[in-house]
C-alpha cells in the first residue's frame, strides 16, 4: 500500500498482531530477571509508525491501544493497572514519534551522521515520559519506591528502544527481492573472504569474553563491530548489534559471562544494561555515517555519468567507455547532429527543445541493441559506438536512425507537436590496426559535415580506415 492512500482494515490488523505479540512476549520475560526484561513492544510501534508514517493515523493508535489493553486483560493485570500502564507506553510512543517526525527522512532512518545521536535523544525522551507513568504502577502494586521504579523502567525502556529501532528502521524494503536469490548469494560469495576474517573477529572477541570475564569482557567486539559497520550495509550492522546486546544481556543474566557485580542490585543492573546498550551506539554512528557516505558516491557517480537531461551516458563517460570498447572489438562510430537545432528552440523555446533531445534520445535509442553505447558529447550532438563491424551494418544502422528520428512526432508539454532530422556522420575503425577515439571522432566530424553541406538528413560513409 502507497503512503497517503486509505488505511485498511489489514493494517490495522497487522498493528494489532505485532504489538499484541511483542507485549506478550514482553510480560512473559518479566519472568526472566531483571536483565532480561525485554519490553519490545514500544520499540517495535514507534519504529513501525515512523518507517511507515501513513500507520500512525488515528486508527492505527487506536489498533495498538487496542492490542495494549488486551494483552494485560488477557493476562489478568487489574484494570486501574492496565489503563495506567499502557496510557505510560503510549505517551512515550506517541512522544517519541513527535520528535522524530520533526526531523526529515534520512535522518530518522539512520542515513546520516547525526541520525545516531537523534535516536539516543527519542529513546531517552521516550523512555522517560513512559517510566514516569509507569513508575506510579510499580509504586502501587509492587510497593517499590517511586525512583526504584523510574530507574529499572527507564534503563530498560531506553534499552529496548536503542537495540531494537535501528533494526526496523533499516529494514530492507521489498524492492531488495527483485534482486533476486542468485545475485544476492553471488555478492555474498564474492565477499566471501574479507566477510570471513570480519566474522571470525566477531565471534572470537565474542568467546574470549565468555572465557576471560570480569566488567570488560562484554566490550571486547566493539573493533569487530566498527569493522562490520564500515564493511556490511546498514541494516545487516543494525542486525548483529541487536543480535549482539540481547546475546550479553542473556550471557550476563544467566551467568556465561561473569561480568563481577552483584545482578540483584538495581544500581549495578541499571549501569550495566545502559553501558551496554550505548556501547553499540558507536557502530551504530559509524554505519551511518558510511551509508550516508556511500549514498553520497553512488550520487556523484551517477551523476559524473550520465547527462542530466537525456539519461544517455555524458561526454566523459562515453569516451571512458568508448575507449574501452574499441580495444575490445571492430566498432563503428556514428556522430550525429540534430539539424537547425537552434530555430526549434527559436521558434519553440527552449523548454521545447529539451523535450526535442529527450525525445531523440528515445527515438535513437530504440533502434540500439544492449551492447550499443550511446553518449552526448553536448549540446544536439551525439555518438554512437556500436559493435557491428560491416560497413553495410554501419550504413543501415545509421540510415534506420536518420528515418526514425524524422519519423519521430514530438508532442511537448503544452502541446505542440514538433518534427526534426538528422545529419549523420559514420567511420568504421579498421578491425586490425588499433584506433584512437579521437581521431576516429575528428574523421567523423569532417563526414558530418559534409552531410550538413549535401544538405542535411542524411549519412555520409567513410571507407576503412588504414592506420591511427
Ligand atoms: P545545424 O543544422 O548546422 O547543426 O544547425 P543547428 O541550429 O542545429 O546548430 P547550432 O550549433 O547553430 O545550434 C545548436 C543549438 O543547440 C544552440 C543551442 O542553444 C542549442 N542547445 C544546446 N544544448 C541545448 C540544450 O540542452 N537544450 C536546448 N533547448 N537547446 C540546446
Ligand atoms: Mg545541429
Ligand atoms: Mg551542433
Amino acid at each position: 500500500m502507497k503512503a497517503g492512500t486509505r488505511m485498511v482494515p489489514l493494517e490495522c490488523g497487522l498493528i494489532f498482531l505485532v504489538v499484541g505479540l511483542a507485549c506478550f512476549g514482553g510480560i512473559l520475560s518479566r519472568e526472566a530477571g531483571y536483565l532480561a526484561w525485554i519490553w519490545p513492544a514500544n520499540a517495535i510501534l514507534l519504529s513501525m509508525f515512523v518507517r511507515f508514517p501513513h500507520m500512525a493515523r488515528p486508527a492505527g493508535w487506536v489498533a495498538a491501544g487496542v492490542a495494549f489493553l488486551a494483552v494485560d486483560a488477557a493476562l489478568g493485570t487489574s484494570w486501574p493497572a492496565n489503563l495506567l500502564l499502557n496510557l505510560s507506553n503510549l505517551s512515550g510512543i506517541a512522544v517519541g514519534y513527535w520528535i522524530y517526525m520533526r526531523y526529515p527522512p534520512d535522518i530518522r532512518l539512520l542515513q546520516r551522521p547525526t541520525s545516531a545521536l537523534l535516536l539516543v535523544g527519542v529513546s531517552l525522551a521516550a523512555g522517560f515520559v513512559t517510566s514516569a507513568l509507569g513508575a506510579v504502577v510499580s509504586v502501587m502494586l509492587f510497593g517499590k519506591t517511586y525512583l526504584w521504579a523510574f530507574a529499572m523502567w527507564s534503563s530498560s525502556q531506553i534499552t529496548n528502544y536503542l537495540a531494537l529501532m535501528p533494526f526496523i528502521l533499516t529494514l530492507p524494503a521489498w524492492k531488495y527481492k527483485s534482486l533476486g536469490l542468485q545475485s544476492l548469494v553471488a555478492r555474498a560469495m564474492s565477499r566471501r573472504y574479507a566477510n570471513l576474517g570480519i566474522w571470525a573477529a566477531f565471534l572470537g572477541s565474542c568467546a574470549l569474553g565468555v572465557v576471560m570475564d570480569g566488567p570488560g569482557a562484554v566490550m571486547l567486539p566493539v573493533p569487530a563491530l566498527l569493522w562490520m559497520a564500515l564493511a556490511f550495509p546498514l541494516f545487516t550492522t543494525a542486525s548483529i548489534v541487536l543480535a549482539y546486546v540481547l546475546w550479553s544481556q542473556a550471557a550476563m543474566s544467566m551467568g556465561i559471562i561473569d561480568v563481577g557485580v552483584n545482578l540483584q542490585d538495581a544500581k549495578s543492573v541499571i549501569s550495566l544494561r545502559l553501558g551496554l546498550t550505548l556501547l553499540a551506539l558507536g557502530p551504530l554512528a559509524v554505519a551511518s555515517t558510511n551509508a550516508s557516505r556511500t549514498k553520497l558516491l553512488q550520487e556523484l557517480q551517477r551523476m559524473a555519468t550520465y547527462d542530466s537531461l537525456t539519461g544517455i551516458f555524458g561526454r566523459a563517460a562515453f569516451l571512458r567507455e568508448g575507449a574501452d570498447m574499441l580495444t575490445r572489438s571492430p566498432t563503428v562510430l556514428l556522430l550525429m547532429d540534430i539539424d537547425h537545432f537552434k530555430s526549434i528552440n527559436d521558434r519553440f523555446g527552449h523548454h521545447a527543445g529539451d523535450a526535442a533531445l529527450l525525445g531523440f534520445c528515445q527515438a535513437v535509442g530504440s533502434e540500439l541493441s544492449q551492447t550499443d553505447l550511446f553518449g552526448r558529447l553536448g549540446g544536439e550532438e551525439f555518438a554512437i559506438l556500436s559493435s557491428s563491424a560491416s560497413q553495410q551494418d554501419a550504413l543501415a544502422l545509421a540510415q534506420r536512425i536518420c528515418r526514425k528520428v524524422e519519423e519521430t512526432v514530438i508532442v511537448t508539454d503544452d502541446g505542440v507537436s514538433l518534427r526534426m532530422t538528422v545529419s549523420i556522420g559514420v567511420v568504421t575503425a579498421s578491425p586490425t590496426v588499433p584506433q584512437r577515439l579521437a581521431e576516429l571522432l575528428r574523421r567523423a566530424d569532417e563526414l558530418l559535415y559534409q552531410a550538413k553541406a549535401a544538405g542535411r538528413n542524411q549519412v555520409k560513409l567513410a571507407p576503412v580506415a588504414q592506420s591511427s
